[in-house]
């Protein structure tokens, strides 16, 4: 099959590998109906974590079912199924608690390649969810984005506490970002403030539910949260971008006894202890667990009540990926569908 490889940092190649096999009893095989960029491949694309060797790319994913292992009771061959970037068991006490990105059996897929014709899925009863029936092809984007970046949004914004009649900021213009401002809305926020700078970004906003634009940052961004805000500053932080200056952003546009729901993947963020101390904000997040949230999603853009695919913003087949890492490295495009 063909699948993306990065050899090294902007060195993305599609090239032969190996189909994937079933390892496990418990293993699932899918062929994926459509895959996609996600700005943390940036990071190593860009450099920021290592490549020591050619590492094939992507953990994100829906597709159908081809072949289940002999241990897989639930899912079956030709459902549409959709997953989470790690594989859980479901049933560990940490994955019943609603943390399965820290099941005790949790295998990432980032190592596996979802970026490519066919993946194999680990622990499939627990990983992974059908919808009703195959869906029709305009609805394949949305239930791609469920399977991380409206996960992680929706993640974030229940961290964060996001319930109606709030006021919520969002840090971050990514795809996270914007999803954080549908999940927020579907949470019945009141007031959702994006932090944008760039104009076809804030239109996709406003489309997702944002009522206030903020194109300041840092200190000044912080500033206007709070003249928003009566001075108080948000109920709700979320912050889907994982740098110091984000997080400190995040953390100051809080108002006291408010949360922040962190997403963003850390990268050198150093907390100072006394600004914690006075901030008196909660800060909850990490790696989403969206196995927790598949199900509710599913429904609603199953339903047509969401439109989370929007957030493709350029599609592109398979073999194209080197171009689709380089419009979202150039910020070109928001996410990159890709077709195998
Ligand atoms: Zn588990």
């Amino acid at each position: 099959m063909r699948g993306v490889v990065l050899h090294a940092p902007r060195d993305v190649r599609v090239e032969q590998r190996d189909d994937p096999t079933i390892v496990e009893p418990t293993d699932a095989l899918i062929r994926l109906s459509a895959t996609c960029v996600c700005g943390s491949d940036l990071w190593p694309y860009r450099g920021a974590d290592p490549v020591t060797r050619p590492s094939p790319m992507g953990h994100e994913y829906a597709g159908i079912v081809t072949e289940v292992g002999t241990g897989v009771t639930t899912i079956r061959p030709g459902q549409f199924v959709i997953g989470s970037f790690f594989a859980s068991d479901n049933t560990c006490e940490i994955c019943r608690a609603g943390y399965q990105t820290s099941c005790i059996h949790r295998v990432g897929i980032g190592g596996l390649g979802a970026q490519a014709e066919y993946l194999r899925v680990p622990l499939a009863d627990g990983t992974l969810v059908a919808t009703p029936d195959v869906p029709s092809d305009d609805l394949i984007p949305g239930f791609l984005a469920a399977s991380d970046v409206l996960g992680t949004g929706w993640f974030a914004a229940v961290a964060a506490d996001v319930r109606p009649g709030r006021t919520v900021a969002v840090v971050g213009d990514g795809a996270v970002g914007l999803l954080g401002v549908l999940a927020a809305r579907q949470l019945g926020a009141e007031r959702i403030i994006a932090m944008s700078r760039h104009e076809p970004r804030q239109k996709l906003a406003l489309e997702f539910g944002a009522t206030d634009i903020v194109t300041e940052r840092g200190d000044e961004g912080v500033a206007r949260i709070k003249d928003l805000t009566g001075g108080l500053g948000a109920h709700s932080v979320i912050e889907a971008v994982g740098t110091q200056q984000s997080m400190m952003q995040a953390i100051h546009a809080t108002r006291p006894g408010g949360h922040v729901g962190f997403v963003g993947v850390t990268h050198d963020v150093a907390l100072p202890g006394d600004e914690l101390f006075f901030s008196h904000v909660h800060l909850h997040g990490g790696p989403a667990p969206v196995r927790r949230f598949l199900p509710e999603l599913i429904d609603l853009i199953w339903h047509r009540r969401i439109d989370p695919g929007k957030v493709f913003d350029l599609e592109l087949p398979l073999d194209d990926a080197a171009e689709g890492y380089r419009a979202m490295d150039e910020r070109r495009a928001i996410k990159t569908l890709l077709r195998p």
